[in-house]
């Protein structure tokens, strides 16, 4: 039996809150992690997106702040300026009629602006790693009565070189406070942060052995380059999605195929890293509400942000790592709806392919005819005559590139 929000001692107007938003039941992330940090315990929690995470910081981070406390009392750091508007705007429903202030802060946007709300004011401070230390530097805002701090997506801020930064925030937290760190995965500089700046963690895994979710279905669609944009809309036309993302790999790529789906459908919009930040947030924003129905992207649209309404993820173009077809198609199939990824696959592909299948464990289903992976491999080696040497360098590459340091988003 699933624990119930009432169940709990929490601040009657956070259980008024959860009742308006219809969140009944803990999802087993809450559920773990709960009863450790309102006991005031470190805490690391292995977790995917999906799994409620968001919520599980948010509401022990609205229930301790003091809003009598004119003063930053948690900070929480996140990789990118979109996660950090999903914490500020739940935080922010969570706390409707709890007088806590939560603001984020993030590059890309006004620091005079921001350095104004942060002079009237601000109790739970979401920010980007980057800008919140120039804002330490260049502002009066100080960390001293931070009572809790969350890392979120830890193991993604490393990867974005915040390694450095990350240590300077905590060596600015001399005093007693409490540290949850949530994290996909666990590499080595994480367990030495957690060791260094950690008291006793209690760690807690979530659905470590399932990697995507089982409500979340996998199709593969073998196409010619020539005929890709006519697939795609046959595919469209087959699925009738209600609300979908087309990922592509370039911003080039991206703008391309938006200028031919917008003659072709009427709810269209793109987003990618050229689109001046204002606008990207409206779109996020106009997305989650539904507002929008068809969202062409790059993978900055990939990585934590909820999208409750997707019901289907298009890899236009393969992802270029497995981790990164993880984090696409984990944009739809949340809370255990129903979801459909569906990659287009050309003969230039299949090493990746299998790569991401494998990795992924994923057991590919084909719309028509299912290409021959085996053959076709050893086809691509025999055409590109590469030297093993040659293939073995290639695949290392291709396991070090990572979506999020691509210029190309
Ligand atoms: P997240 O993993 O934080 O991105 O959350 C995924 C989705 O779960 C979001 O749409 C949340 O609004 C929703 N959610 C989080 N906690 C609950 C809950 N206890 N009951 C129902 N929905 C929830």
């Amino acid at each position: 039996m699933p624990v119930k929000f009432t169940e709990l001692d929490l601040k009657p107007e956070i259980l008024n809150a959860l009742k308006k938003k219809g969140y009944a039941d803990l999802t087993p992330i809450q559920e773990q992690t709960f009863p450790h940090v309102l006991a005031g315990k470190d805490l690391i929690a292995l977790a995917q997106t999906g799994s409620g995470k968001t919520a599980a910081c948010a509401i022990p981070v609205v229930q301790s702040v003091d809003p009598s406390l004119n003063e930053v009392q948690a900070l929480i750091l996140v990789p990118t300026r979109e996660l950090a508007l999903q914490y500020v705007d739940e935080i922010s429903w969570i706390a409707a009629e709890t007088g806590v202030r939560a603001f984020a802060v993030y590059g890309g946007f006004s620091m005079e602006i921001q350095k104004s709300k942060l002079a009237h004011g601000v109790q739970a401070l979401v920010a980007t790693p980057g800008r919140l230390i120039d804002l330490l530097y260049n502002s009066p805002l100080r960390l001293a009565d931070v009572r809790y701090f969350v890392l979120d997506e830890a193991d993604e801020m490393l990867n974005q070189g915040f390694l450095s930064d990350i240590e300077f925030v905590f060596s600015c937290m001399v005093h007693k406070h409490h540290t949850m760190l949530f994290s996909a995965t666990m590499p080595d500089e994480i367990k030495r942060l957690s060791r260094h700046y950690l008291k006793d963690p209690v760690v807690i895994e979530l659905n470590l052995e399932q990697k995507a979710p089982s409500s979340l279905s996998h199709w593969f669609v073998q196409i010619q380059p020539h005929h890709r944009f006519e697939k795609l809309l046959e595919l469209i036309d087959a699925e009738k999605p209600a609300q979908a993302i087309f990922f592509c790999s370039s911003r080039n790529g991206c703008e391309k195929l938006y200028d031919h789906l917008k003659k072709k459908a009427k709810s269209v919009e793109q987003i990618h890293g050229g689109l001046d930040q204002n606008k990207r947030t409206s779109l996020f924003r106009r997305f989650k509400k539904l507002d929008i129905q068809y969202l062409v992207a790059t993978d900055i649209a990939s990585r934590g942000l909820d999208f409750s309404h997707t019901t289907h993820i298009f890899n236009y173009d393969l992802p270029h790592n497995p981790e990164a077809y993880t984090h696409r198609t984990g944009r739809t199939a949340r809370m255990g709806r129903e979801g459909k990824a569906i990659t287009l696959v050309m003969s230039k592909d299949v090493r990746n392919l299998g790569s991401i299948l494998r990795v992924n464990r994923i057991e590919p289903q084909w719309i028509g005819e299912k290409p021959d992976l085996a053959a076709a491999k050893k086809k691509k080696h025999a055409d590109s005559g590469q030297s093993g040497q040659n293939r073995r360098s290639g695949r290392r590459n291709f396991r070090h590139r990572h979506p999020a340091k691509q210029k190309s988003e």
